[in-house]
């Protein structure tokens, strides 16, 4: 089936096949040495203190609840412009998922909103880096950590992705501003592993809370154990004792998966610059179209808050520009049906997560509660951008696009 030219797609090749054989015809498909492997080489790539490898990010985002505690009563503020699970991993844990509006430029939570509509009862910002152009984590962690409440990045779309703060560069998963920091191998992201994610913490205790809970919460450091409660001692100490401690779940990366991972990741600065380089190439060629609008891939705050990066820092996952449909005398489903039909696809990131209907149902929320956020997702489309794109699929693109309304 060809369905043309896709927004987003893995990069696969014969180094990546054989990783992944090696594995299969090894002794341990899963819970074997490729796991500790992967974590070790992903933490040190992106600067992690430490990394626990899981069977997605949906499952990671759902860990960093439950190793920060937050449950019934607390509640937990994300950009309304990002993928179901952001939200999502906050109503597992019984708590209040909640939204804030977003810089209009950007698409990525405001951190002036953040503190004008701070609610005593936020325990976490789960802040986004929509289309791998990083939040301003600085001044968000300034506002959530004034008021006691944690900070987790969800870099799904930012996988070794820099930006500049206070005077020098940092690394997404190895800055100062985020306690925790989840990413996904989904295909359609950077990097791949097939289905996968990994969380990364600042501090040991919430790495092995959180391998303890991707494990159904057991325990199997004898050094660890707690008893059994019965009064032979003998029958609680044999090597086949394990204890469960908390209520856990089976979150594990299989060791084909983290063979994959290491393998992709080898190449992950390979894949970031050719990202760059097409969107490069879009941004010339786009650059003065009227009712289209490249998405700035650079920012600048200076000030005690400086915060910035630039082109050759990104780990851009999409490229996103802003279309006037009325300029163009189209409406959005007709751009991408035009666009279809010259075999280039398009996609919408994202319809505001609290519009959806479990959302609205369930919390009350109503349209209207972002309305930047609502602005932003109007207007905004997503172009292909992968490296697995030829030099032609990308001229294809542009002349597709090019053409519209003609
Ligand atoms: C892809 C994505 C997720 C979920 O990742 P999975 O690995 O598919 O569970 C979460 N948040 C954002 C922003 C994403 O893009």
């Amino acid at each position: 089936m060809n369905r043309g030219i896709l927004y987003g797609k893995q990069s696969l090749d014969a180094e990546d096949f054989a990783a992944v054989e090696a594995v299969l015809r090894s002794d341990f498909l899963t819970c074997g040495p490729e796991v500790e492997a992967f974590e070790r080489e992903f933490a040190q790539a992106v600067g992690a203190a430490h990394a626990v490898a899981v069977c997605n990010a949906t499952a990671a985002l759902h860990l960093a609840m439950r190793v920060l505690g937050i449950g019934p009563g607390d509640r937990v503020v994300t950009s309304p412009l990002t993928f179901l699970a952001s939200a999502n991993c906050a109503a597992f844990v019984g708590a209040t998922p909640d939204f804030c509006d977003v810089d209009p430029l950007t698409g990525n939570l405001c951190p002036s909103a953040l503190h004008k509509n701070w609610k005593p009862d936020t325990r976490a910002v789960v802040v986004v880096d929509l289309g791998g152009r990083p939040a301003n984590l600085p001044a968000i962690a300034e506002v959530a950590r004034a008021n006691g409440a944690w900070v987790i990045e969800d870099a799904c779309h930012a996988v070794g992705g820099r930006f500049t703060a206070e005077g020098r560069e940092w690394l997404t998963g190895g800055h100062p501003w985020a306690d925790l920091t989840t990413f996904s191998f989904h295909p359609v992201k950077t990097m791949t592993t097939g289905e996968g994610g990994m969380l990364c913490a600042r501090r040991q205790e919430w790495a092995d809370a959180a391998r303890c809970l991707r494990s159904h919460g057991v325990e199997r450091n004898p050094e660890k154990f707690e008893g059994l409660g019965l009064k032979t001692s003998w029958d609680e100490k044999g090597p086949w004792v394990y204890e469960m401690h908390d209520l856990g779940y089976n979150y594990r990366l299989t060791d084909i998966q983290c063979a994959l991972g290491r393998s992709q990741l080898k190449k992950l600065p390979k894949f970031i610059a050719r990202r760059q380089e097409i969107a490069k190439r879009y941004l010339e060629a786009f650059a003065g179209m009227e009712g289209l609008k490249p998405l700035a891939l650079h920012k600048t705050i200076s000030g005690t808050q400086s915060f910035g990066y630039d082109l050759s820092q990104l780990s851009l996952h999409l490229f996103q520009v802003a279309v006037d449909f009325e300029a163009l005398g189209m409406s959005r489903a007709e751009v991408q049906r035009q666009l279809s039909a010259r075999g280039v696809g398009s996609q919408v990131h994202y319809i505001p997560v609290y519009l959806q209907p479990w959302y609205r149902r369930t919390f009350g929320f109503q349209p209207g509660l972002c309305p930047e956020a609502e602005k932003f997702y109007r207007a905004t489309l997503s172009l292909p951008l992968h490296p697995s794109m030829t030099s032609e699929d990308v001229e294809t693109v542009i002349e597709a696009v090019r053409e519209l309304g003609r």
